[in-house]
């Protein structure tokens, strides 16, 4: 069968290759699932991954199988799965685990080890190909009457892992009642995050660079959140404006963002990190003033990578919930569809080049 990968450490090597088709023996104890790919979802990772800033490939081969935002339908099922049955819509997990007590536990995606492994991105390889086996420990299933937000699952799970690591380090207030929160970023992530947040009944601004209208203003204000463009209004301006923010997500993919949002998180708050940055930016912070600024506020950063079956079933009520509050608004996310693997250039042409595209994917198969 037909799958898109790389060369890890290769610059640009995004190929098409035949592959193995894989088959429920794999899963001897009847765990396995067996899913024919619909929809497979590309985004920055994908993109780095080709620039040979990131990723490796599996143990004994030369290349990557891409592709960690995967929607499909089960087509068949070992004897001990309960979890779905042939015909459900599904979508899987992307890290599976390594050895800490973490990994044993089902939270992969808080692995204490230093090597990870993801599929489509580090040591196994990923979705984007006809069928894919796995246990159905990390198949999650996915509403019939969501199944026209498909890749987005993957991206959600990660969203509504962020919001949820946020909200549980700051039960250490005992009593926090977040009001007004910053998302920064209007890629998918922060998209997705104003969704969240604003389910949980926050006031949200969502800042991006470019003044509107445009799709990112329009779906920014479908979801009743504020947009604000940072080359109109700058991040400490709108601190000016409306003061601090209780909670910040940062999802630029921009490091200065990320130290920039330092300076607008109030006292008590919490400001998470959820972007991966590849490159070797460096900066010059006002390190005193954060300093001083973040003792005497008794404030708070977290990372967030990654999610576990949970964060995908949280997101995915998040997203039906947004489906009935926010009727046709999430969906404007998926502006770039490309027929086909075969379509692999355009595939990353689209992801690469064209600033309009907020949600490049392959539609692999019809069912
Ligand atoms: C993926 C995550 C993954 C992270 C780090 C993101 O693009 O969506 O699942 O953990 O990259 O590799
Ligand atoms: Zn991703």
């Amino acid at each position: 069968m037909k799958a898109i990968a790389v060369r890890p450490g290769v610059p640009h090597s995004v190929h098409l290759r035949e592959i193995e088709k894989p088959s429920l023996s794999r899963y001897p104890q009847g765990d396995g699932v067996l899913v024919k790919v619909l929809k497979v979802g590309v985004d920055a990772t994908d993109r780095e991954i080709n620039d040979a800033l990131y990723g490796n490939a599996p143990p004994g081969d030369d290349y990557l199988v891409l592709g960690h935002e995967s929607f499909g339908i089960v087509e068949a099922v070992g004897d001990k799965v309960t979890k779905v049955k042939p015909g459900d819509y599904v979508t899987a997990t992307v890290r599976r685990p390594g050895g800490s007590i973490y990994d044993q536990i089902g939270t992969y995606d808080m692995t204490s080890e230093e090597t990870y492994y993801e599929r489509g991105i580090n040591l196994l390889h990923g979705y984007l190909t006809e069928y894919f086996v796995d246990s159905q420990d990390y198949i999650v299933r996915v509403p019939k009457g969501l199944k026209h937000l498909h890749v987005l699952m993957e991206p959600m799970s990660c969203a509504a892992k962020a919001v949820q690591q946020a909200y549980e380090a700051q039960r250490r207030m005992r009593v926090w009642r977040p009001r007004r929160a910053f998302v920064l970023g209007s890629g998918q992530i922060g998209l997705l995050s104003t969704l969240i947040l604003k389910l949980r009944g926050l006031e949200v601004y969502t800042l991006a660079r470019a003044a509107g209208p445009h799709l990112k203003s329009d779906i920014v204000q479908g979801l009743e959140a504020n947009y604000v463009a940072t080359s109109q209004v700058s991040l400490m301006e709108l601190v000016k404006k409306v003061g601090k923010a209780d909670l910040i997500v940062d999802a630029t993919g921009s490091s200065k963002m990320s130290f920039e949002a330092m300076q607008a998180l109030g006292h008590n708050g919490v400001l998470v990190w959820t972007s991966i940055t590849g490159g070797k930016a460096e900066l010059q912070i006002p390190s005193d003033k954060i300093n001083i600024e973040w003792v005497l506020g008794n404030k708070l950063l977290v990372g967030s990578v990654n999610a576990n079956s949970e964060h995908f079933e949280a997101g995915i009520k998040d997203l039906a919930m947004g489906e009935v509050m926010y009727p046709g608004v999430i969906s404007k996310i998926l502006t770039s569809p490309v027929q086909g693997l075969d379509q692999y250039q355009e595939m990353m042409r689209l992801l690469v080049e064209d600033q309009q595209a907020l949600k490049v994917y392959v539609n692999v198969a019809s069912e």
